[in-house]
């Protein structure tokens, strides 16, 4: 992104949330997620219903606001509700990638957004694609586009010169293994490298605001120390559970065990680890799983459920 762009961005970015704040918000009326800064878990699950969790999403709450939407899988959409959230306050959506369990409900966030009366752009973030996933702005378009969108009765929400009352704006984040800048505005900056999860283009996120620190493994194997240096000196590091301890094949190639988790929040030094993406195969390994991760590091560790938040004091 050239000099220019971001200082054109941040600029908008700075007006917009003026906008939004004189307009929409009031912390009294939203049922928020407490405190000053917080991360709420809107899907603790993987994939599978039967775990009876929404699949991943999380939400970062500023002073009763919620400002950062991070991923948006199957039933994520009615924690959102239940969360006090409305689309209308969001600064920007990100994606981790676009597996069904951390994408399957953006459309009904988007068609949620229509009964309110946003008026500024969404910026969406997420991972370029390859031969097995869309990019952000595929999947968007693929989703929305006028010509051959499977939603395209709402295109007015993305088609530049439709009528409408805002338009997402979808970007694809090209990131290596080190940390990549990808947006600021205000006390807010977002930062993200890639993270390997098969052959899955994926990113994990670090979400900076107000001083505070949160990052978001999303899903990956561990393989590489992108995440470790991007998730330094964290107040929150959020960590898949994909699997449990001494996982092998193609469960491994995708996702990181216990250890691993452990191994990269003692590198990392981070203050707070919160195990999330809770599956069939990691559900009643609480104990092996805090086992496995007390060896390499010390601090302490929760265990998501649907709806749980975390204050960054
Ligand atoms: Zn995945």
């Amino acid at each position: 992104m050239s000099r220019y762009l971001l200082v054109v961005r941040t600029v908008l970015c700075a007006m917009s949330t003026l906008f939004a704040s004189l307009l929409h918000l009031s912390p009294a009326s939203a049922q928020s997620c407490g405190a000053h800064v917080a991360v709420q878990v809107l899907g603790s699950g993987g994939p599978e219903l039967q775990d009876q969790r929404a699949s991943s999403s999380y939400l970062i709450w500023q002073d009763g606001r919620p400002r950062v939407l991070i991923d948006a899988g199957g039933g994520s959409a009615l924690r959102f509700g239940e969360s006090g959230a409305t689309m209308s306050m969001l600064d920007v959506i990100l994606f981790s990638h676009f597996h069904v369990d951390h994408s399957g409900d953006f459309a009904a966030l988007i068609k949620s957004s229509w009964f309110e009366d946003r008026k500024r752009p969404l910026p969406i973030y997420g991972p370029p694609g390859n031969e097995f996933m869309p990019s952000t702005t595929e999947f968007v378009s693929d989703l929305f586009s006028d010509k051959r969108g499977a939603y395209r009765y709402l295109s007015e929400l993305l088609q530049p010169g439709e009528p409408g009352s805002y338009k997402m704006q979808p970007h694809n984040i090209v990131a290596t293994s080190g940390t990549a800048s990808v947006f600021r505005c205000g006390d807010l900056a977002l930062s993200a490298v890639r993270v390997i999860h098969g052959g899955v283009p994926a990113l994990a996120w670090r979400v900076e605001i107000a001083g505070r620190v949160i990052v978001f493994s999303g899903d990956t194997n561990g393989q590489g120390d992108g995440l470790t240096h991007l998730a330094q000196d964290a107040n929150i590091f959020v960590a898949h559970n994909a699997v449990p301890e001494g996982a092998t094949g193609v469960e491994r190639r995708l996702h990181m065990p216990p250890s691993v988790i452990g191994q990269i929040a003692a590198d990392a030094d981070v203050e707070h680890l919160v195990i999330s993406h809770r599956m069939l195969r990691t559900l009643g390994k609480e104990k092996q799983t805090t086992s496995e991760i007390r060896k390499r590091y010390s601090g302490p560790i929760e265990f998501a459920d649907d709806l749980a938040c975390y204050a960054v004091p």
